[in-house]
C-alpha cells in the first residue's frame, strides 16, 4: 500500500507528540504506575489523533482506516507500552462499535468528547471467570421503565481508574449466548460503580487496569449501541480493529529494539571483537527483521481489504497472533544479546518484553486466534466456516 504525503503528515504529527510529550516523561510515568491521561488526550484531540478515522460530523477527521494505522504504526516510537495501550483503548478499542452503530445522541455526548480527548473511555467486556470465552459473561442488564439496570463486575479493565465512560457489554436477555448481549454505554458517574485499587502488573505499567462493579447501575435505554441482541456481534467487529491495532502498534517499537540491539552488539566486544561479528547474532537479528516485514505487509494487506469492505476476520487473527509471537521472540532474543544490562529493569529490551508479553493474552490468547483461523480454514470436521 503506497501511503501519500497526507499519511506522512499524520505520522510526523504523531512522532513529534510522542517525541516532545511523551517520552521525556515515560520513565516517570512507568515507576508512578501511571500518567495524566486527561492532559495526554486532550493535547492529541486538539492534534486531531484520537479521531483519525472517525466522522467529522463529531470531531473526527473522517479519514479511511489506513489513516488510523499509521498513526498507530507511529505509537511503537514510545518508549514504553503502556501509554500506547491506553490511547489504543481509547481510539480502537472503546470506540470503533459507538462510531459506527451509536445513535447521533450517543455520538454527541459520549464519541464526540473521547475524539476531543475530554472524556476517557474503557471497554469492559473481561469478567473474572470469562476472558477468552466472552459468550459466557455473566453481567446483566434488566430493563426497568425507561433504564438498563446493570449487575456484574468487569476484570482487567484498561483506563478504568480515570475513566469517564465505560463501553460494556452485558446480556440483556435469557436467549442464546450469542444473541442475548448488547453493548451499553455507561457513564462512571451513573450511581453504583467501584473501581478497585489498580492492579500490579508485570508490564504496561503506566496504564492502569482494575477491576470494576456495577451495583444496580442505572442508564438510560438510550445509551444502547445499535440493536438490543447484537452485542456479541457488534463486540467481535470491534474486535478487528483492536486486533489490527495491537499488531500494528508494536512492529516500529521492535524495529527500534533491533536497531539499538545492532548497536550495542557493535559497542560490546567479547573475545576480541564486537559481538556483532558473530554470524549467530547477525544472521539471528536480519532473521528477526525480516519476521518484522512480513508482518508490517500481512497488517498492510489486512488494512487495504478492510477499507474494501472485506471481511478481515482471518488476516487480522493472523496478524495478531504473529504479533504475539514476534512480542516474545524479539524482545527476548535481544535482551540475550544485552547479557547482563539486558537483565536490568530498565533495559529498553527488558521494558519490551514484559509490556510486549500481553499480546499474546489480551485482546483474545494466541490459542483464541488459532481457533479462530482454523474455522476459517475449515479445519475442523463439523464446525462451520466463520467467513
Ligand atoms: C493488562 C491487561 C489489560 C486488559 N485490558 C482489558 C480491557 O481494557 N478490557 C477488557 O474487557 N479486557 C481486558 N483485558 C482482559 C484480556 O482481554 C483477557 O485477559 C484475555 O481475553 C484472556 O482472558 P483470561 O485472562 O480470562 O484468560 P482465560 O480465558 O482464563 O485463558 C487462559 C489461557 O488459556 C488458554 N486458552 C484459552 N482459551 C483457549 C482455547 N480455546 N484453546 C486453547 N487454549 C486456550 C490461553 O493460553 C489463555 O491465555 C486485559 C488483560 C490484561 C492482562
Amino acid at each position: 500500500m503506497l501511503l501519500t504525503q497526507e499519511h506522512e503528515e499524520m505520522k510526523r504529527t504523531m512522532r513529534n507528540f510522542i517525541e516532545n510529550d511523551l517520552n521525556p516523561h515515560v520513565d516517570e510515568w512507568e515507576a508512578a504506575g501511571e500518567f495524566p491521561i486527561h492532559e495526554v488526550f486532550k493535547k492529541m484531540g486538539d492534534l486531531g489523533l484520537l479521531g483519525v478515522t472517525k466522522p467529522t460530523e463529531f470531531g473526527g477527521l473522517g479519514l479511511d482506516y489506513s489513516y488510523g494505522l499509521a498513526v498507530s504504526e507511529e505509537l511503537g516510537h514510545c518508549n514504553c507500552g503502556g501509554v500506547p495501550l491506553s490511547i489504543g483503548v481509547q481510539t480502537d478499542m472503546a470506540t470503533p462499535a459507538l462510531a459506527r452503530f451509536g445513535s447521533d445522541e450517543l455520538r454527541r455526548d459520549y464519541l464526540a468528547p473521547a475524539i476531543a480527548g475530554e472524556m476517557v473511555a474503557s471497554i469492559a467486556v473481561s469478567e473474572p471467570h470469562a476472558g477468552s470465552d466472552v459468550a459466557n459473561i455473566k453481567t446483566t442488564a434488566k430493563k426497568d421503565g425507561d433504564d438498563y439496570v446493570i449487575n456484574g463486575t468487569k476484570m482487567w479493565i484498561t483506563n478504568s481508574p480515570k475513566a469517564d465512560w465505560f463501553c460494556l457489554l452485558a446480556n440483556t436477555s435469557d436467549g442464546k449466548p450469542h444473541m442475548n448481549k448488547s453493548l451499553i454505554i455507561v457513564p462512571k458517574d451513573a450511581g453504583g460503580i467501584t473501581v478497585d485499587k489498580r492492579l500490579n502488573k508485570l508490564g504496561m505499567r503506566s496504564s492502569e487496569t482494575a477491576q470494576v462493579y456495577f451495583d444496580n447501575v442505572r442508564v438510560p435505554q438510550r445509551n444502547l449501541i445499535g440493536t438490543e441482541g447484537a452485542g456479541f456481534m457488534l463486540q467481535m467487529i470491534q474486535f478487528q480493529e483492536e486486533r489490527l491495532w495491537g499488531a500494528a502498534s508494536g512492529i516500529r517499537g521492535y524495529d527500534n529494539l533491533i536497531r539499538q540491539t545492532i548497536e550495542y552488539c557493535k559497542e560490546r566486544e567479547a573475545f576480541g571483537m564486537p559481538l556483532i561479528n558473530n554470524q549467530y547474532i547477525h544472521f539471528r537479528l536480519a532473521e528477526l527483521q525480516t519476521e518484522v516485514e512480513l508482518l508490517r505487509s500481512l497488517i498492510w494487506r489486512a488494512c487495504e481489504e478492510y477499507i474494501g469492505g472485506k471481511d478481515v476476520l482471518q488476516l487480522a487473527s493472523m496478524a495478531k497472533l504473529k504479533a504475539g509471537r514476534l512480542s516474545r521472540e524479539v524482545p527476548d532474543t535481544c535482551l540475550q544479546y544485552w547479557g547482563g544490562n539486558g537483565f536490568m529493569w530498565d533495559n529498553p529490551a527488558s521494558r519490551h518484553l514484559r509490556d510486549g508479553r500481553l499480546a499474546s493474552i489480551g485482546g483474545g490468547a494466541d490459542e483464541v486466534m488459532l481457533g479462530i483461523i482454523c474455522k476459517t480454514m475449515d479445519i475442523l470436521p463439523g464446525k462451520k466456516k466463520s467467513s
